[in-house]
C-alpha cells in the first residue's frame, strides 16, 4: 500500500517561469479550444500530429526546460476536457479559464538528493535549489516524491512511502462535542476538545453579528462570513492536526491500530437533518478527527478499520443489557447493575466488535471505570 503525504513549502519561485509558463497555457488553450468540435455531443478532436505541432510552435521561443511545455500542454488537455464534461452536462461558462498561475513540475524536471530538491528552471545552467530537511515537519522516511506544484510564494511537495499496516493490538476513539474517550493499551485516556468547542462558539457569535448587518450591507457582511467561515476551519483544523500528531506518536509506541466508529448510519441520518448547531459541530469534529488520524497512522503504518456504532452508548458492555440513564452523563444497566459514564461505555462497545478483549482485561477496565 503506498501512503502519501503533502507539504507546502515556501519559496522565491523564479518569476519569469512563472508568467512564461502562464502565457504558454494561454496559447495552448486558445489552440486546443480551436479543437473541441461542437457537434450533437461535445468533443475534442486533438490529435498526436497537432499535439506536436502546437508543442514545436510553443517551444520557439521557450528558454526554459522543455518538459515545461509538456507539462503546460497536458494541463490544458485536462483543463478543456474537464469543461467539455461539465458542458455536456449544461454546466460549464462560455469557455474553459486558466484561474492560477501555477506550475506543475514533472518527475523529469527535478532530482531529490538526500532531501535536497534541484528542479530544472533553464537547462544545464540554471535551478531552484530546496532543503527539505530544513523542514523539521517533513519526513524524513520517504522512499520517493511525487510530482510539485509552484505557486508565486510556494512549492508544494508529495512525498511517498510503501507501507504494510500491521497492528499488535488495537485502541478506540469515541469523539464528542467537547472530548474525546480513547481506549489506548486496555486503559481509557480522555482527551479535552473544549479548546475547539471554543473556536467554533466565538465564530458563531461573529457571525451572528454578522447576520444583522446583511441587511445593510449584504456585499460586506458576505464577503465578512466567507473569511470568519475559513479562519475557524483552520484554527478547528490546526488544532486537531496537533491532537492527532501526539495521538499517532502514542499509538506507534505501542504498535496499535485504531477502531473509529463508521458514520454513514441511523445517527448519521438524524445529525443531518438536524438544524441543531452543536450537533452539526459535533459531526464536523468526529469528521475531521477521524480523516486526520487516518492520514497520520497510514504513513506509520497503522491500519484503521470502522465499525458500526449503532446502540454504542446505551448497550451495557458487560451483559448486553440496555442502559439507562442515571442522572448527566451516567447510565445504569438495568439487567446487571453495572454504572458507567457513557462516554466510556461508547469506547468499550466500539472496542469490543472492532477487536474483543480478553474477559480479564474486560474485568480490570470495568473496575477501573465503574461508577459508585
Ligand atoms: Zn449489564
Amino acid at each position: 500500500m503506498e501512503a502519501v503525504k503533502s507539504y507546502r513549502i515556501p519559496v522565491e519561485a523564479p518569476k519569469d517561469l512563472i508568467e512564461e509558463y502562464f502565457k504558454v497555457k494561454q496559447k495552448a488553450l486558445d489552440v486546443i479550444f480551436s479543437h473541441v468540435k461542437f457537434s450533437r455531443r461535445v468533443h475534442l478532436e486533438f490529435n498526436k500530429e497537432e499535439r506536436k505541432a502546437l508543442r514545436d510552435e510553443l517551444l520557439k521561443d521557450w528558454r526554459f526546460s522543455k518538459h515545461y511545455v509538456d507539462s503546460a500542454v497536458n494541463s490544458i488537455i485536462g483543463l478543456v476536457k474537464g469543461w467539455i464534461t461539465l458542458h455536456n452536462k449544461g454546466r460549464a461558462g462560455s469557455k474553459p479559464e486558466i484561474t492560477r498561475k501555477t506550475v506543475y513540475i514533472k518527475s523529469t524536471l527535478f532530482s531529490c538528493r538526500s532531501g535536497v530538491l534541484k528542479i530544472s528552471i533553464e537547462p544545464n545552467k540554471r535551478y531552484l535549489e530546496v532543503d527539505l530537511t530544513k523542514y523539521g515537519w517533513i519526513p524524513k522516511d520517504f522512499d520517493a516524491t511525487g510530482g510539485l506544484i509552484m505557486t508565486e510564494r510556494e512549492l508544494i511537495v508529495t512525498v511517498k512511502k510503501s507501507v504494510e499496516p500491521k497492528a499488535d493490538k488495537w485502541a478506540s476513539f469515541d469523539v464528542n462535542l467537547t472530548n474525546i474517550t480513547a481506549i489506548i493499551d486496555g486503559k481509557v485516556k480522555h482527551y479535552d476538545l473544549r479548546g475547539l468547542y471554543h473556536i467554533h462558539r466565538a465564530y458563531e457569535v461573529k457571525r451572528q453579528r454578522m447576520q444583522k448587518l446583511s441587511k445593510l450591507k449584504p456585499e460586506t457582511s458576505k464577503r465578512l462570513l466567507k473569511k470568519y467561515s475559513r479562519r475557524e476551519r483552520n484554527r478547528a483544523k490546526d488544532l486537531i492536526h496537533k491532537l492527532t500528531a501526539n495521538i499517532a506518536r502514542e499509538l506507534k509506541e505501542v504498535q496499535s491500530g485504531v477502531i473509529l466508529e463508521e458514520l454513514r448510519n441511523i445517527k448519521d441520518r438524524v445529525l443531518n437533518g438536524s438544524k441543531n448547531m452543536n450537533r452539526k459541530l459535533s459531526k464536523w469534529n468526529v469528521r475531521m478527527f477521524q480523516f486526520t488520524l487516518e492520514y497520520k497512522l497510514k504513513w506509520l503504518g497503522l491500519p484503521v478499520k470502522y465499525v458500526n456504532p449503532r446502540n454504542s452508548s446505551k448497550t451495557c458492555p458487560l451483559c448486553s443489557g440496555s442502559m439507562a440513564s442515571y442522572g448527566g452523563r451516567i447510565m445504569k444497566c438495568e439487567k446487571c447493575n453495572v454504572i458507567l459514564d457513557r462516554d466510556v461505555i461508547a469506547v468499550l462497545n466500539l472496542q469490543m466488535r472492532g477487536a474483543g478483549f480478553t474477559q480479564r482485561a474486560l474485568n480490570e477496565l470495568i473496575e477501573r471505570e465503574r461508577v459508585k
